[in-house]
Formats: C-alpha cells, structure tokens, sequence
C-alpha cells in the first residue's frame, strides 16, 4: 500500500479555528484511495528531520504561541525547515505558521519574531484585524482558476518577495495583506494560507492537488480516483455564493 508521511508541526501551539481540521482531510482523501497517511507530531523539544516527511502541516496561532515556539526555533531546527523546503517537501501553513515559514514577524506591539527564513516573505502586525470569509482565484495553471472559500482571522499583513508567487488573487476579503490583492504564497512544492476554516475540508480539489503534488515527488506520476465531492463543494459553495 502506498504511503505519505506528514510532520504536524508544533500541534499543541498552532491550532486555531481547526486547522487539524486539514490533516483529517488530507487523511481520508488518502484512504478513500487505499493510500495511509503516517502522522507524527513534532513540537517544542523535539528534532525536525526534513528527510522523513512527505508533507509538513503547520497551522495558525496567536502571537502568544507564535513567541512560545520562538525558543524552540534553534539554527539547528530553522536549517532543516529551510532544507525541507529547499528539497521539494511538500508544506502546508497556514496563517500562524505561514508567517513561521517566512523571514519574520514585527507584531503590532513592534516586537520582531525572527523566523526560519524558509521562503521570503515578512510579516508587519496591525492594530486592526483582518477577520472574515474570503474568497479566493487559484493562481497555479494545474488549478486553472480554481475559487478557494476560507475564513481569515489575522493581523499581521504578509508580503511576498523575490520567487515567491501568490497562491491566488483575492476575489473578496483581505488575503496576504488587504493591499495587492494576493491571497496565500506559492513557492516550490509550499502552500500558504491565511485561510482557517479549516481550509481543505470545502476545498476538495485543492486538497487533491497538495496531495497528488507529494504523491507525484515520491512515487512518479500518480493519478488519484475521483470520489464523490458534492458534499466537500457544496460547502465551498455556499462561502462563495454567500460573499458574491
Ligand atoms: N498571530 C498572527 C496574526 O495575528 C497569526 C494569527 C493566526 O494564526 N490566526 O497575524
């Protein structure tokens, strides 16, 4: 039977609004197709070793938990997430550990979080929080225009550099940063989000993509069979047509 391993990284301190939410998904997708996911969790004290996971999950926390795990960002622990993403491994971060993928995070208090530097984006917090459904267009061609439904709770503004490409277009809502209309971060086999929800659960075809995407890196072109996602699109509908 194949198999993908996934790293949840820090899942006693990113957790909010479900984001496990997305592991579940990811999970059943895998085994509605015969295909096991081996979980492990990886928080404060424990080592990251980027050669072991297919995907690496990270999910949203408040800026309290965001300057928790700071002292367990050792050079050691950053070099390997950069080498993670360096080498192809699939990520999946959203908000929270978005922002943990990036250079750093100056909170509104003007305390600067210095990252891991894994992809170039940074991160200045606000006063005002960004707070709502938000509907997004999927950049990647093999998405071709996909409309993302999420639900965003964040201050800091995130704004991406050099090779780092938008996931999406914003369509409603704030996205990256309520500025230039981006929404999420593409970059190698990384996906961010600012979308909570949790994301993929009413987003099946973007959840098959990361999938396919780790699928692919490990075992050679893959198809996966189509499941029956009325209910999965139903959902994302009703975000979409609610904010349209
Ligand atoms: N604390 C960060 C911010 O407020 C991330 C929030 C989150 O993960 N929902 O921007």
């Amino acid at each position: 039977m194949d198999k993908l391993k996934l790293c949840h990284l820090y899942p006693d301190l990113l957790n909010l609004y479900g984001d496990r939410g997305n592991i579940i998904s990811m999970q059943k997708r895998l085994e509605w197709r015969g295909i096991s996911l081996e979980l492990t969790e990886i928080s404060v004290g424990n080592d990251f070793i980027a050669d072991s996971y297919d995907i690496v999950f990270i999910g949203g926390g408040q800026d309290f938990e965001q300057e928790i795990l700071l002292t367990d960002l050792s050079e050691e622990k950053k070099k390997n997430i950069r080498y993670a993403v360096k080498s192809g491994v699939v990520f999946l971060a959203i908000c929270g550990g978005y922002q943990l993928l990036g250079t750093h995070y100056k909170n509104w208090n003007d305390i600067q979080y210095d990252f891991t530097g894994a992809i170039d984006i940074h991160t200045i917090g606000h006063k005002k929080r960004m707070i709502g459904d938000f509907t997004f267009k999927c950049s990647d061609s093999a998405l071709a225009g996909l409309t993302v439904a999420g639900f965003e709770n964040h201050s800091g503004k995130t704004y991406l550099g050099g090779a780092v490409k938008p996931l999406g277009e914003i369509i409603k809502g704030s996205g990256n940063n309520g500025e230039d209309q981006t929404a999420g971060a593409r970059y190698k086999n990384v996906f961010c989000s600012y979308s909570h929800g949790p994301l993929l659960p009413k987003n099946p075809v973007l959840c098959d993509y990361i999938l396919k995407t780790a699928l692919i890196r490990k075992y050679g072109d893959y198809n996966l069979s189509v499941l029956n996602d009325s209910a999965e699109i139903a959902a994302g509908n009703y975000i979409i047509k609610k904010l349209k």
